[in-house]
């Protein structure tokens, strides 16, 4: 039996497994086991981490497609470092993107930005732009790799190195869980791996432009997503269960 074929309560098992293996592991060697598994997708949101985790897929030739949500929101700094990603590390970053009539539907809604007025309102922007373009980069996958950090947020602080995605029955693996933004930032510089400029410019996570702002000394690293909220939990229901974001104020995926 392949992972492929594997029943939900067999890849919980192996999500266990995987998540005591991955810990003595590099990154190279965590990606290469998510590969060996079945088939694995990462999906980046060309934040710094993801660009760890892409410049390493591509250093080491590692079999995973790599994908984006290109959610028509986006910053230009992100769309064009998709390109030029692409083209440093010799791979192909498949973009997601919504349909059309989902977004036509939303606007006569809400308005097109309507996210500002109700919690309701931007999960269902996320919903669409987000969720079901990730659906689409997901499906038939075995593995889903993220860019997910501990030290990302307070909502991330137990984030383990694999788990079991019920909803999306696949295993979700975080080869960066436990690397500090520090080591993040030594690692790109001594790969000279390309980085979204906006970081150098207070935004240390990077999500849609309407939807990000630069966050001010000492404030959380993700406190300039969906600013307007209140909630310290805000997510956009990319790594937490669909109807368990609905009433939450934080999510990806990024991402994410
Ligand atoms: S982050 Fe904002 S613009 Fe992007 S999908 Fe969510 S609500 Fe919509």
């Amino acid at each position: 039996m392949t992972l492929h074929d594997a029943a939900g309560q067999d890849r919980l098992g192996l999500a266990a497994t995987l998540d005591a293996k991955l810990e003595s592991l590099d990154l190279a060697g965590r990606l290469a086991l998510a590969a060996e598994l079945g088939r694995a997708v990462f999906t980046t949101s060309l934040g710094i981490e993801d660009q760890v985790i892409t410049a390493a897929i591509g250093t080491h030739r590692l079999p995973v497609e790599v994908s984006t949500l290109e959610t028509g929101r986006l910053f230009k700094e992100t769309v064009d470092l998709i390109g030029e990603s692409e083209e440093r590390y010799g791979i192909e970053i498949h973009r997601f993107r919504p349909e059309q009539d989902d977004i036509d539907e939303y606007a006569a809604k809400y308005g097109l930005n309507g996210f500002y007025d109700s919690v309701e309102a931007r999960h269902a922007c996320c919903h669409v732009r987000k969720l079901k373009p990730l659906a689409k980069a997901l499906a038939g996958a075995d593995i889903w790799i993220t860019g997910l950090r501990r030290g990302q947020s307070g909502n991330r602080a137990a984030t383990p190195f694999a788990e079991y995605d019920a909803e999306r029955n696949l295993i979700k693996i975080n080869p960066l869980a436990d690397w500090d933004i520090e080591t993040i930032n030594a690692h790109v510089a001594s790969e000279a791996i390309p980085v979204n400029p906006l970081h150098k410019r207070g935004y240390p996570s990077i999500g849609c432009e309407p939807c990000t702002r630069a966050i001010k000394p000492g404030e959380p690293e993700r406190a300039g997503r969906w600013w307007w909220e209140n909630d310290e939990k805000r997510e956009c229901g990319l790594h937490v269960p669909e109807n368990a974001a609905q009433p939450i104020v934080e999510p990806g995926p990024q991402a994410n």
